[in-house]
């Protein structure tokens, strides 16, 4: 196993192995760029079947954070951590205090929130021992679902305008694959707006609140792919642009909040010479990072949704440069990040 020939590692800062005898933790805490300011990253627990899969795991998770957070146009970097354990069974406020201890000895490099497999309660624990954390109940965003779908909402809108040339979503259809947090706030916002729904989820009762609430039509999970829409909403799994799913797909924008939409970065350019626009998934999900990120005593959600609308004029510019620069929205939106990231904010020292 290695970290700095390892072909995920790129550039990063720091990366720091902590290990606490008396509660087990073994956790990688990973800080990619902090030129924008501190980083900030969920943590994750995973039962990692190999420490190298771990390293692999961070040293992408924490990249992935500074070109959303520099997209998102916070001021903040790019970082994550890993507890390798199962959170099914290895979870202790004894483990979660030693992971507070970690953090805190970083001295505010990097901030730690929720990610898969840890719950606020888990990061309240660590929260004890630090307050570099984001994400907790007493900083006053709380859960991020909302935010996260109105960002999507703002972002499936600048893809419509862009694509379809029109502001309006009435009489458009869009099909929603996960009614889950964010799927069942994102068809509300839609449904207002005029939308129809077609909709999938394999939660049986997910869907009959769908097709109560928003007269949505439902179809199996294996039938939303060919659905006939305009819009594919992915708000449930990673990897829905493959092979298979690009030969029935008929919507003309793909816009939701899944993480990983794309099986590989190839069928962003397939989806491109298609014709078909894509809002590169960073980018349009954005919304619960923003939201946490204006965290703390003076927290105004107001002030945060105005910053998370931002995401409809970010992605229009991404889709205007990926245009003129005939590369896939995925590439165009890398692009501008970096930008955005390798030249220090001049807000940099303040926001730590
Ligand atoms: P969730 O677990 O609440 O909802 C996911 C839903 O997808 C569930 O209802 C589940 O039953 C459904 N589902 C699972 N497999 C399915 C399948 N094969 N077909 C159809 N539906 C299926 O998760 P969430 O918080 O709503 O997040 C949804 C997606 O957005 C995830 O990929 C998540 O990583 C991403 N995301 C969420 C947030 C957030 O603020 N919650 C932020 C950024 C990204």
């Amino acid at each position: 196993m290695s970290v700095f020939s390892s072909p995920d590692f790129d550039n990063h800062e720091q990366v720091v192995f902590c290990h606490d005898a008396a509660s087990g933790l073994k956790a990688i805490i990973a800080i990619h760029n902090t030129n924008r300011g501190p980083s900030l990253g969920g943590c994750r627990m995973w039962p990692y079947a190999s420490e190298a899969e771990a390293v692999t795991d961070v040293l992408r998770l924490s990249r992935g954070m500074t070109y959303k957070s520099a997209l998102a146009k916070l001021p903040y970097g790019g970082g994550k951590s890993v507890i390798i354990g199962d959170p099914r069974l290895d979870k202790s406020p004894a483990l979660f205090r030693a992971m507070g201890r970690a953090v805190q000895r970083l001295a505010g490099r990097y901030i730690v929130a929720e990610d898969v497999g840890i719950s606020v309660p888990d990061v309240e624990i660590m929260e004890r021992e630090t307050r570099h954390v984001a994400g907790t109940t007493a900083g006053g965003a709380g859960d991020p679902s909302p935010a996260t779908a109105y960002g999507v909402y703002m972002g499936l809108r600048a893809a419509v305008r862009h694509k379809l040339g029109r502001d309006k979503l009435d009489g458009l259809t869009v099909a929603v694959q996960g009614l889950g947090h964010v799927g069942t706030y994102l068809c509300k916002h839609l449904a207002e707006a005029g939308a129809r729904l077609v909709v999938t989820d394999i939660n049986e009762a997910a869907v009959q609140t769908a097709v109560t609430e928003f007269d949505a039509e439902r179809v199996t999970p294996d039938e939303i792919y060919a659905a006939g829409c305009d819009v594919f909403a992915p708000c449930a799994l990673g990897a829905v642009i493959n092979d298979d799913t690009l030969q029935v797909l008929k919507a003309k924008v793909v816009a939701g909040s899944a993480n990983n939409q794309l099986h590989e970065p190839r069928h962003g350019e397939i989806l491109r010479q298609r014709g078909v626009l894509y809002a590169p998934d960073y980018v349009i999900n954005a919304g619960g990072v923003i939201d946490i990120s204006h965290e703390g005593r003076d927290y105004d959600k107001d002030r945060a949704f105005a910053h998370v609308a931002e995401i409809h004029d970010t992605l229009l510019e991404i889709f205007r440069r990926a245009e003129a620069e005939g590369i896939a929205t995925g590439e165009a939106a890398d692009r501008i990040a970096e930008e955005r990231f390798r030249r220090p904010e001049p807000h940099n020292s303040a926001a730590a």
